[in-house]
Parts: structure tokens; sequence; C-alpha cells
């Protein structure tokens, strides 16, 4: 029987499907089958079962990718609206369990922005959440800092999400294996590789100049950055360069979860690099399995004070929970 710890256990990147968005989805991103697609359908009785199976108090719900990130332009706005509106639904019914991060519309960066606030100031959300391209570009482009902008005004932070690399970038990295093992496409490679491109493209791309109280978050333990920080940020201050310290603003602004990763080595890399006060726990349900990460949590090398940080005192600071 699973032993709770002596604080809340809040998980934030945990997935639902909207029955409508997911009818515009094709091919294998809209189908699951069989059991996942159940719990992915489930806001009620099947999710809360195995979130007290595993000793978790809250859960903060965010949709599958590519959640509104593929939506045409004509219908993205009213769709992410209908979706949002279904979801603040699902938190209404169980306000003690769940909370909510925001799909965006971000084809149109600036209802993207104003149905941020709409969600934030009406529905309660603690933020949004992006998945990947949209129209085969980066999000760290100008025509979407409306979305940042808004972000910080608002005090939320956007949770960038992996989705399926580019297919240019599939079809010559990892083609030549996805028959065998389709899941290089996914968690085995490709959802790092792009969600890491994404993360530093933002760096890069001046945004936190301009939007210093910016908060991003990553899941997965941060996509390989905090290992990666130091060689980084070296090579970023060798001359000929703008001046960045990729580390100043990966520390400040970054925020990552333990999504699906759960490695006490990984984590202790992502405690000397950033700090406790930046890691937030996450499962990443039901694509993974609730009580591998709550049992995996009562072990970690860590005191119990920096235990019940993880757990959900830096949520409940981040998300103002
Ligand atoms: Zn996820």
């Amino acid at each position: 029987m699973f032993k709770k710890p002596n604080c809340p256990v809040i998980a934030i990147e945990e997935h639902y499907w909207d029955p409508e968005l997911i009818k515009t989805y094709v091919g294998a991103e809209g189908s699951r089958g069989g059991d996942m697609e159940k719990k992915l359908f489930d806001l009620g009785a099947l999710r809360l079962k195995e979130m007290d199976e595993a000793g978790i108090d809250i859960a903060v719900l965010s949709h599958g990718a590519p959640s509104t990130q593929k939506l045409p332009i004509e219908t993205a706005a009213k769709l992410a609206t209908e979706v949002n509106d279904r979801l603040a639904k699902a938190c209404a019914a169980n306000p003690s369990r769940f909370a909510a991060f925001a799909a965006l519309p971000t084809i149109d960066p600036q209802a993207a922005a104003d149905e941020l606030e709409r969600c934030v100031t009406k529905l309660g959300f603690k933020g949004a959440m992006l998945h990947g391209m949209t129209n085969n570009e980066f999000l760290d482009l100008k025509k979407y800092w409306p979305i940042y902008e808004r972000a910080e005004k608002l005090d939320v932070p956007i949770y960038f999400h992996p989705s399926q690399p580019h297919q240019t970038v599939t079809d010559i990295y990892l083609q030549d294996y996805a028959k065998d093992f389709p899941l290089v496409v996914r968690p085995g490679w490709g959802y790092t590789v792009e969600t890491a491109t994404q993360a530093i493209r933002l760096v890069l791309s001046g945004v936190f100049e301009k939007h210093p109280n910016l908060k991003i978050i990553l899941g997965h333990l941060g996509e390989t950055l905090p290992f990666l920080m130091w060689r980084i940020d070296a090579a970023l201050k060798r001359p000929g360069q703008k001046a960045m310290s990729f580390r100043d603003v990966f520390c400040k602004n970054f925020y990552i979860t333990t999504s699906g990763f759960f490695s006490n080595p990984a984590l202790l890399c992502c405690v000397m690099e950033m700090g406790v006060d930046h890691i937030l726990f996450a499962v990443d349900w039901p694509f993974v399995d609730n009580p591998p990460a709550t049992d995996w949590m009562k072990d970690i090398p860590l005191s119990d004070e920096d235990k019940a940080k993880i757990l959900s005192g830096n949520s409940k600071r981040l998300l103002k929970m």
C-alpha cells in the first residue's frame, strides 16, 4: 500500500483528450486505442481512482500533443475556446483534485494571448501548455511574442511539451529505424531533440530580455538541457557572438518537471545545475503510470524538505495553488 509523504502531491503534466479536438487529428496522432484511449477521455472516476492508488492529490490537466497547435487559422480560436470551456467544467466538477493548463490557438498569436488571459482570469487556469511547432514554425519567432508578453503580465508559466518533430527531420535523422522502433521518433529521441531545440531557440531569440519575468516549464527533467548546460553556456560565451549567458537565463526563467523520467542520477544532475526550487513533480499520465513516479519520489536521495518542494511546494508557488 502506498504510504503518503507528509505533504500534498501535485502532478502537473497529466493529459486528457477532448473528443471534438481529437476528431481533427490525422493518422497516428489521433489514435491510441484500447485502455489508453479510455484513460485519455476520462475526466472523472477512472482518473481519480488511479491518482488515489498512487497518492496523487491534485492533477494539473493538459491536452495531449499536438493539442491545438496544428489547427487551421479559420477554426483554431473558436475550437480552443470550446476545448478550454469543457476542461474548466471538468475541473469545476472536482475542484479539489483538478486544475488546468489552457490550450492556445497559436496560429493566431493575438487570439492565443487573449485566450490565455480569458482562461487565467475567468476560468482560473494555471497557465498554458504548447506542443511543438505551429505551421512548421518554432514558437520563438517574433510573431508569437504577444503570447509571452501576456503570460508575463498575468504571471503564469507556459509549458513547452513535445510533439512530433518536423517531418524532414524525422525522414533524415530517424526514419531508417522508425519501423522497428516507432518510439525513437517520440520519447526515444525525436521529442527530446525537438523540445530542447525549441527551448534553446527561445533563449537565443531575446524574448527573455524583452520579458525578463517570463516563466517557461519543460517536462522530462528539462529535455537534456540541465546535463548540457555547462557546454552550451561555454560555447555561447566564445568570442564573435552576442553576449549571452545561457546558464543565467535557463536557471532564472525555466522550470523543469519529472514527467516520464524517474532516474536518480538524472535528477541529481538537475538539482546540481539548477537548484531544487525549479524542479516540479509530474507523471505524464496516462502515457506513463502513476505508481512508478510516486514510488520513485519516496526514495530519491534528497532531504524531506527538498522532496516536499518537488512534490508540491514549488508548484504551489509557481502556479499559485
Ligand atoms: Zn506529456
